[in-house]
């Protein structure tokens, strides 16, 4: 993993926790090549944000 990002949308360098605001907890899923999504309901991950232009840029 990097130390720090350049945010792609608005370009702010991405090099600490302030520069993140944490998100939703979503499951991990799969799209199959059939159409069909198979959803982990056991794990979750958190999406992280861009502080500067809310993108998300990243999970944990
Ligand atoms: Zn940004």
């Amino acid at each position: 993993m990097v130390a720090a990002m350049t945010c792609p949308d608005c370009g702010a360098d991405i090099a600490d926790a302030d520069d993140l605001v944490a998100g939703r907890r979503v499951h991990r899923l799969t799209v199959r090549d059939d159409g069909t999504v198979v959803v982990d309901l056991a794990n979750t991950v958190t999406l992280w944000h861009c502080a500067h232009c809310d993108l998300a840029v990243g999970v944990s």
